[in-house]
């Protein structure tokens, strides 16, 4: 008899491994499908990166790894926050781990006990809410829409905090929306963390050099709740390293410690081959970075241009990530064919099966009637695939 625990059982699987999962089974079947669901940069991983992961092979780099990373991949991290962020951190505050999914899973182990709440606002990542349901936490979502940026205000935090709040998330450049907090709207949320003490953030800043809005803001530069902020951060946008699997944390002393207890039982150290081309990726040339942007900008335009021609659809401009995030509400209700589109689910697989463009609901991120759409992919597939989109919605009556 199948006897899964409760924990597992109460748990979704990740909605954008599934859409990717699905688009690719249609492919396999020989259909045209253009693939804009998962979101990881289509480039490959730069040359020298690449030349560094080779030495370490030939270097015979085969050995477990240090739990917590190499040292001088921890020195080139704490160098990297200071060179970008104007962040101090030691080496013992860094812990590097496979992906920043893993990064932020540690965390959520490590800070959240049963019954805990924790603020997430929405749209949310979809591992968020799950990882804090692995944890025994408790989610309390803060809502945000289309008009206001999708970002939570500093009185919307205030209200959600209770006794019971243990820490709150924040993700920007934002997945799923794309949404860049300014300085001056983190000082805000700062202020109101800073009159709880018993509160921390888990900042997740995987997407900081994919920012079409100037500089990168991090909440962990106001002094008075540094001790409670944790970041989190890795290789895989920023360098198009995602099959390589390395993500960091930078926070307190002591819960970097404890991470390090709960990866030396469950994982160990990350991938040395892979821990010695983020190594590269973190001290070598830079160019790559702003060179991936740009092209990221140029994409969300075109992509924006075609979604503001299509009736009855509302979206933001994303400041950063590879995402846009419309909300295609409108759509809602309507069929084809004898086909009734439901919810937002429904749209996506409308859109799969007879568009062959894979997306991912809304609903997965918290935010019903909604689709993201990543736009890291060809400028060529992006065209193509913005003329199936508006060809399948304007089929629906
Ligand atoms: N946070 C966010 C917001 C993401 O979109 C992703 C990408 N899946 C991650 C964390 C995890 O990244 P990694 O590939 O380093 O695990
Ligand atoms: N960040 C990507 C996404 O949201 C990768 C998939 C995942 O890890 O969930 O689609």
């Amino acid at each position: 008899m199948e006897k899964l625990s409760a924990r597992i059982n109460s748990l979704a699987p990740s909605a954008t491994i599934a859409m990717n999962q699905k688009g690719r089974e249609l492919k396999e079947k020989g259909a045209d499908v253009i693939n804009l669901s998962v979101g990881e940069p289509d480039f490959i991983t730069p040359d020298h990166i690449r030349e560094a992961g080779k030495k370490a092979i030939d270097g015979n780099w085969h050995h477990y790894a240090p739990v917590a990373g190499y040292p001088d991949l921890l020195k080139a991290i704490v160098d990297k926050f200071k060179r970008e962020n104007n962040l101090d951190y030691k080496p013992s505050q860094i812990m590097v781990s496979v992906g920043a999914k893993h990064s932020l899973a540690n965390v959520m182990m490590c800070l959240i006990d049963k019954g805990e709440e924790v603020i997430v606002p929405a749209p949310y990542w979809v591992s968020y809410a799950e990882q804090v349901k692995i944890a025994e936490g408790v989610n309390v979502f803060i809502d945000t829409t289309v008009e206001n940026d999708f970002k939570i205000t500093p009185q919307q935090l205030e209200d959600a905090i209770t006794p019971k709040t243990k820490a709150m998330l924040l993700c920007s450049p934002s997945n799923p929306t794309g949404s860049v907090y300014t300085r001056e709207e983190l000082k805000g949320l700062a202020e109101v963390i800073a009159r709880h003490p018993q509160v921390y953030v888990i900042t997740d800043e995987i997407y900081e050099h994919i920012n079409f809005v100037g500089g990168h803001e991090s909440i962990a530069q106001f002094e008075e709740i540094r001790d409670r902020v944790v970041i989190i951060n890795g290789v895989s946008k920023a360098y198009a390293m995602t099959g390589w699997r390395i993500g960091y944390m930078a926070g307190p002393d002591w819960l970097v410690k404890a991470c390090g207890k709960l990866q030396g039982q469950m994982t160990s150290g990350a991938t040395s081959i892979a821990m010695r081309a983020a190594l590269e990726a973190l001290n070598g040339d830079q160019s790559c970075v702003s060179e991936m942007r740009d092209a990221f900008l140029r994409r969300r335009d075109l992509i924006l241009g075609h979604i503001a021609k299509i009736d009855g659809v509302k979206c933001a401009t994303p400041g950063g990530a590879f995402y846009v995030f419309p909300d295609f509400s409108a759509y809602i209700g309507k069929s084809v064919d004898g086909r009734k589109i439901e919810n937002d689910m429904d749209l996506c697989i409308y859109l799969l099966e007879v568009g062959h463009i894979a997306t991912v609901p809304g609903s997965a991120f918290g935010a019903e009637g909604c689709v993201r759409i990543s736009y890291a992919n060809s400028d060529e597939n992006l065209e193509k695939a913005m003329q199936r989109l508006k060809d399948a919605l304007a089929a629906l009556s």
